[in-house]
């Protein structure tokens, strides 16, 4: 173990017998107030860090700046304390009311929210926050301002009793500890990595068939849940709750302990609690306008100074002084990698039709970007589509995954009608899109991207057993094995574009679009490509290819549909299109047909 990860350890267990020795047992004389004062802080710091690390698990796994969670925890409290009143219940069967009613609650907040994003997002979850004070502000049953009263210690676990202040201390510290193991539990998961992903790209997640809106509401219900239990014993510890405490506003203090402590370590929402909670007593002043004044100070400070917090701070340092990664060997955007044999284009017998366009319109206002096209691939067959740009070849593209609707004419996949289809839905059945500028999920390595996929689209019913299964060999197969272990960030432009194709096979699909996937490779990686499109229609894959570059393109298809201004300008076997005069003089230019006449005369001579 290096000497600065030493250090973070030793940092940790410092940390670790503060909380769980020094604060129960410090002599008060040393801090010049009651001993009960520092247990009672520190008391409210552990609900606190229960608050932080439910609302940074949401935040930092799905991106989404929440401050609902402020409302929420307020429904925990009150539904402990009132079903504690009223249905003459102790407070351990009070718990399951503080976790079940934020959950109901979160459910139609969670989605009218998730149908935002970024500002929009945050006002929808402030506005909710704000309806949940005004309603216990309002309410005869909350007992409005003068607040809920429940003075209800839990009743004794077996030998466990939990009268005394240092009793419930540790018994905060139970329930920090089950909420820090339940975001390690869902950060460490399949479902985590799928929600990360979608945070870092969310269309890219929807094109290879990952639900948005599924797996971002199950964590904001998770995080309902925690925070909701917190809310209880946030009474448990006050005895009083008051609908003040639950504001937006005071939320901030919540998010300085997310910031502070930092939000994408697992500890770092937790210490931020402690840091904010004390900061007040140390500074001496409990005038809560005061508290508020330096919480917003101390956050833009933290933003600025230490934007992944203390704890993210001293994470990396520790990182910094590990190994550095061995370098790389060079993949396909660096020179030579085995790839697998190419396949020899063959004629092949082509199925049944496997997609239909039939006067497919798109219109934008007065833009007509697809103004009545018809198309229809077959199972098995290479199709280059082709055109100027803004002809609306990558319209057309968004129209058949579902990612734009239609104006007008019908679409089917297998004889199904893909209209009113999500693009994640799309995709499960088979039907996958890569798109024009290469994406990729940033914090992940090009492994994990195609781990991620392939775990999810296991359990789908419609997947091509005839292609590789496992990211290694699908990687491989697109001779990216060298490259595997690198952050996407750190890939070539070249690998970047193959890693876009990898990660659409990962969901080993029956019809694969590809929008310009050979713009801007080298002839390297344009060789690397073309095998790994040849091999995939081995494997049964149909392909729908967009391209500019012909000398790509031509060779690899079986037939080639020309658009033009939003229309059907030709189509037909790629010889045929390439002589057309039509296609030549609208997109490919006399000066290609030149220089195509003349390697034809050079291959004949
Ligand atoms: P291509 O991929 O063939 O270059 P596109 O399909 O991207 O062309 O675009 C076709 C036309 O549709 C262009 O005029 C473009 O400006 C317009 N267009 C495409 N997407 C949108 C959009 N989301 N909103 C408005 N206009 C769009
Ligand atoms: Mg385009």
């Amino acid at each position: 173990m290096g000497r600065r990860r030493r250090v973070y350890v030793a940092v940790n267990i410092a940390l670790a017998l503060v909380v769980l020795v020094a604060v129960p047992t410090w002599p008060p004389h040393l801090i010049g107030s009651a001993n009960t004062t520092l247990l009672s802080v520190a008391s409210l710091a552990a609900i606190w860090a229960i608050v932080a690390v439910g609302t940074g698990m949401f935040v930092n796994l799905s991106g989404l700046p929440t401050l609902a969670q402020g409302g929420l925890w307020g429904v925990g409290a009150y539904a402990s304390g009132i079903t504690i009143i009223h249905l003459d219940i102790g407070f351990w069967p009070s718990l399951l009311f503080a976790a079940a009613i934020p959950a109901l609650l979160a459910l139609p907040i969670a989605l009218v929210a998730l149908r935002t994003t970024g500002v929009a997002f945050l006002v929808v979850t402030i506005a909710f926050t704000e309806f949940i004070v005004l309603l216990i502000t309002n309410l005869s049953i909350t007992e409005g301002p003068r607040g809920l009263q429940a003075a209800e210690p839990p009743g004794s676990i077996g030998p466990l009793e939990f009268e005394s202040l240092s009793s419930q201390y540790y018994l905060y510290l139970v329930f920090l500890a089950l909420a820090i193991a339940l975001y390690a539990a869902v950060a460490r998961s399949r479902f985590g990595a799928r929600l990360r992903a979608i945070r870092d790209r969310e269309r890219l997640a929807r094109s290879l068939g990952i639900n948005v809106l599924v797996h971002q509401l199950i964590a904001f219900e998770l995080s309902a849940t925690v925070v909701g239990v917190a809310g209880a014993l946030l009474l448990l510890q006050q005895q009083v709750v008051t609908p003040e405490l639950f504001g937006s506003l005071q939320f901030i203090g919540i998010y300085l302990a997310i910031v502070l402590g930092g939000l994408t370590v697992l500890g770092g929402p937790a210490l931020g609690a402690w840091i904010v909670l004390f900061l007040p007593l140390w500074i001496g002043s409990d005038d809560p306008n005061m508290s508020l004044l330096i919480y917003g100070v101390l956050l833009v400070a933290a933003m600025l100074v230490l934007p992944r917090g203390l704890l993210g701070a001293l994470k990396g340092w520790t990182a910094g002084a590990a190994e550095p990664a061995p370098a790389a060997e060079p993949g396909p955007g660096g020179g030579d990698v085995a790839l697998p044999p190419p396949v020899e284009r063959t004629a092949q017998p082509l199925g049944d039709v496997l997609l239909e366009a039939t006067s497919v319109k798109r219109w934008f206002g007065a833009n007509r970007a697809l103004d009545g096209i018809d198309i229809s691939v077959r199972t098995g067959e290479i199709r280059g589509v082709i055109g100027p740009n803004g002809s609306g070849k990558t319209t057309l593209l968004n129209c058949v995954s579902g990612f734009l609707a239609t104006t007008d004419g019908a679409i089917t996949y297998r004889g199904e009608p893909l209209q009113g289809r999500r693009p994640d839905s799309i995709a499960r059945l088979g039907l996958v899109r890569t798109f024009q500028e290469p994406e990729a999920f940033g914090s992940f390595t090009a492994r994990e991207s195609c781990e991620l996929i392939v775990a999810s689209a296991r359990s789908r019913e419609a997947v091509n057993e005839q292609l590789p299964e496992g990211a290694d060999a699908v990687l491989a197969s697109c001779g990216l094995s060298a490259a595997a272990d690198l952050p996407v960030t750190e890939l070539s432009y070249g690998q970047l574009r193959l890693l876009g194709v990898a990660m659409a096979l990962s969901c080993r699909p029956y019809l694969l679009l590809l929008d310009e996937p050979a713009a801007g490779l080298t002839p390297t990686d344009a060789v690397a490509l073309r095998d790994v499109l040849l091999n995939a229609r081995a494997a049964g894959v149909t392909l729908v290819v967009i391209d500019h570059d012909m000398s790509f393109l031509l060779p690899i298809c079986d037939s080639v549909t020309v658009l033009d201004g939003g229309t059907k300008l030709a189509e037909g076997e790629p010889d045929a299109i390439a002589r057309d005069p039509a296609v030549i003089a609208a997109y490919l230019g006399e000066s290609f047909a030149k220089r195509r006449a003349g390697m034809l005369a050079g291959e004949k001579g």
